[in-house]
């Protein structure tokens, strides 16, 4: 079988060099703790410089490295700048490529679709998928460049704190299909207003190939988003609506999933989710949408579907023991936005037992952050029989519960998280969210040592 990365496509691909001997690579890394023999470990100036990590990554196997500056460490591949060099990289990758690419970006929601879509291409064809939350300027190239050759479809996310992002990132994945999941004042910090955040979303409909779909959240905000679509391209809008082409017609919840009825154009599919909520129903419409614009029988989608849970910290249901009794843990410690704390309370308002939140500060929300804290008071009360709060901003919201909704309030994780564990009961269930920044995992940590 031929190499994932010839030395000659390596070459063309990145316009370098190779000082010494030529090599192929069979993988891509820009990590060398987590390099596998036979990978091309790119030397990316990133918070650390990878090259300093030349030796390292030679030691593990690497065939050879990415690298800007030749310190006679091994085969090299010699450029000017490693990071547009792994953009290139991808870009080559995904025009070599005859596999379906989709692309998700939105506010909250990109990495569940993203999974799921990963679960119901999967079923039909050898699927590559971005690991983790891979979406800036370095995870994007990195997943097309680890493209494999056979692979049928691709999915891609696509992310961004700050305005400019999305547009290069969309030019190199070309997508055939590019889902925009919600428009929300998620990082709105550096945007600065959410039509300033949907104009940015809608930079990834210019990277769709000529013919390509659109999938749009119908609401305020679908006409903003569909003017940036390429002439041509289809506009596919979801949502609860009667005007969505793709409708979510139900969306039963219980404690631990929800059965999902939509309408995806003009086919009536039935799926179980093993993840509560009518965010994770909207995030299958989109997602079998996806699917359904990429040729897929919506059916067959919908069957691969069902069982999806949630990924790590975005809601994943776990039993703890506390002392002698035991909790139900929601946790959703991986990160924290208004829309996401909304759908997180609703999740926990359809669990049995004493309700607990423990929040955390939700980040990179500039101006905006005191507003948008101060304004979950309301749901969280409405929810919540004991409140957790920790960080400055979490502080206002508390400020603003009623008396009848106890609370505590600590300035960090840390100092909280035995607050939270001495107040537990048997049979209580416990939300823990905040931003990854918050270190919620802390709480979460904390409670999961405690027998
Ligand atoms: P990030 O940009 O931080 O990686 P993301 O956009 O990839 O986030 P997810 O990781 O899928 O989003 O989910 C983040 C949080 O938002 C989780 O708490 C998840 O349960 C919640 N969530 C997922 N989809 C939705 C939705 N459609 N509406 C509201 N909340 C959602």
């Amino acid at each position: 079988m031929s190499p994932l990365w010839s030395a000659a496509d390596l070459e063309i691909a990145t316009g370098g060099v190779f000082p010494r001997e030529r090599f192929a690579a069979e993988g891509v890394a820009i990590d060398s703790r987590t390099l596998a023999a036979g990978d091309l470990f790119v030397a990316l100036a990133d918070v650390r410089d990878g090259h300093d990590f030349l030796a390292d990554a030679r030691e593990r196997g690497a065939a050879g490295a990415l690298v800007s500056r030749d310190e006679g460490v091994g085969a090299v591949l010699l450029v000017e700048d490693t990071q547009a060099a792994l953009s290139r990289l991808g870009e080559f990758a995904r025009a070599r490529s005859q596999a379906k690419v989709a692309a998700v970006t939105g506010s909250v929601g990109k990495s569940t679709t993203k999974e799921m879509l990963r679960r119901i291409l999967g079923a039909s064809g050898t699927t590559h998928a971005a690991e983790a939350s891979f979406n800036n300027h370095i995870g994007v190239p990195l997943t097309l460049a680890r493209m494999p050759g056979d692979a049928r479809f691709a999915v891609v996310e696509i992310g961004m704190n700050h305005p400019g992002e999305i547009a290069p990132l969309a030019a190199i994945a070309r997508p055939h299909v590019a889902i925009v999941t919600t428009i929300a004042a998620s990082h709105i910090g550096l945007m600065g207003s959410i039509e300033a955040i949907a104009d940015e979303k809608a930079e990834l409909l210019r990277g769709l190939v000529p013919g390509g779909t659109a999938i749009l959240p119908r609401g305020p905000h679908l006409a903003r988003l569909a003017r940036r679509a390429p002439d041509g391209a289809r506009l596919i809008s979801f949502g609860t609506q009667d005007l969505a082409e793709a409708r979510l017609i139900g969306a039963e919840s219980d404690a631990s999933g929800v059965d999902v009825t939509a309408r995806i154009l003009d086919r009536i599919v039935r799926c179980r989710l093993a993840a509560p909520g009518a965010h994770m129903a909207m995030n299958a419409v989109a997602a079998l949408t996806g699917a359904v614009a990429l040729g897929l029988d919506a059916e067959a989608a919908a069957a691969a579907l069902d069982g999806f849970a949630p990924l790590a910290g975005r809601g994943v249901r776990r039993s703890v023991r506390i002392g002698t009794g035991r909790v139900t843990l929601l946790d959703e410690s991986y990160n924290a936005s208004g829309a996401s704390i909304r759908a997180a309370l609703d999740v926990l308002a359809l669990q049995p037992g004493r309700r607990i939140v423990v929040l955390g500060d939700m980040l990179e929300l500039g101006d905006f952050a005191d507003d948008e804290h101060r304004d979950l008071a309301g749901p969280v009360a409405g929810v919540a029989d004991h409140v957790f709060a920790c960080g400055e901003k979490m502080r206002l919201m508390a400020d603003e519960l009623p008396v009848h909704c106890p609370h505590v309030w600590a300035p960090s994780a840390a100092e909280l998280a035995p607050l939270v564990r001495d107040a537990l009961r048997d049979g209580d269930v416990v939300l823990v969210k905040g931003s990854l920044g918050s270190r919620m995992r802390t709480i979460i940590a904390t409670l999961e040592s405690t027998v």
